[in-house]
């Protein structure tokens, strides 16, 4: 749980109406939330519901069909190319697979988008990149190659790497999913860090018990709808939608 989430303070994301539809299929049919500055706002649902898509819209990933999505105000999805990458570097993202470029060092890897954006010198990238480092533990592995390290902590490298560009949210699909069993809980520590932190988080996971403990509020999709949302107790203790129930019974 979070302390800096005020309600009175205007959402730091704000989507309305969105829609996303794949050759006339929609994958997202008529989204709207709001997200606070330090919120941590955990996405749930059946394969296929919409939520990699919702995520990937936050960021500019996909082009919205129709609707509004706005950070901290300013529209995301123009067609302008620079408020493209503005809104992209604004937003991080931790993908299931980790995606680190594989043919860079781990230092590399963090230190790339901050660089090419300009958001740091190649000193200060570097500095950035050994602090955050240190922070997951990782700092001895600066000079490894993505194949060197555990799944685990490739994606404590991921992180770390959207950290880097000091985004005002962090968008995670999935991030453990991918992962053995046994390097789960080091990846969701250093989340839960970043949640007391204060961090902007839209987290998607199937991870029931990070959610309870570190969410704010949890939404439930179905079919490119959002059918209920609520804090983690209403959510999973009460649900108020029969889809929310079967989809709890399926999964807990
Ligand atoms: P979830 O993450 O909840 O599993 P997705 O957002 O990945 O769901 O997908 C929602 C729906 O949109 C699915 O039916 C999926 O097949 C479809 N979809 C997602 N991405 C694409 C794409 N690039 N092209 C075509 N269909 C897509
Ligand atoms: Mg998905």
């Amino acid at each position: 749980m979070t302390a800096a989430v005020s309600p009175s303070s205007p959402p730091l994301i704000s989507v309305r109406g969105l829609v996303k539809s794949f050759k006339g299929m929609r994958a997202l049919d008529g989204v709207d939330a709001d997200i606070a500055r330090g919120e941590v706002l955990v996405v749930i649902g059946p394969s296929g519901s919409g939520k990699s898509t919702f995520i990937r819209c936050l960021n500019g990933l996909e082009m919205p069909t129709d609707g509004r999505i706005e950070v901290d105000g300013a529209p995301v999805q123009t067609r302008s190319n620079r408020d493209w990458r503005r809104a992209r570097q604004r937003i991080g993202m931790v993908f299931q697979d980790y995606s680190l470029f594989p043919h860079m060092t781990v230092l590399r890897n963090i230190c790339l988008a901050p660089q090419r954006a300009g958001v740091a010198t190649a000193a200060q990238a570097e500095e950035t990149a050994i602090r955050l480092l240190r922070r997951v533990g990782l700092a001895h592995k600066a000079d490894s190659y993505p194949v060197e390290l555990s799944g685990g902590q490739q994606q404590r490298v991921a992180i770390v790497r959207a950290l880097a560009m000091k985004p005002d949210a962090i968008l995670f699909d999935e991030p453990t999913s991918a992962l053995d069993p046994e390097t789960v809980g080091e990846v969701l520590a250093v989340m839960r860090e970043l949640a007391r932190e204060g961090m902007t988080m839209v987290v998607v996971t199937h991870e029931m018990g990070f959610a309870r403990e570190v969410a704010d509020r949890v939404m439930f999709m179905d079919r490119g709808r959002i059918v209920e949302t609520g804090t983690p107790a209403q959510v999973f203790g009460s649900p108020a939608e029969p889809r929310t129930r079967e989809f709890l019974d399926m999964i807990l």
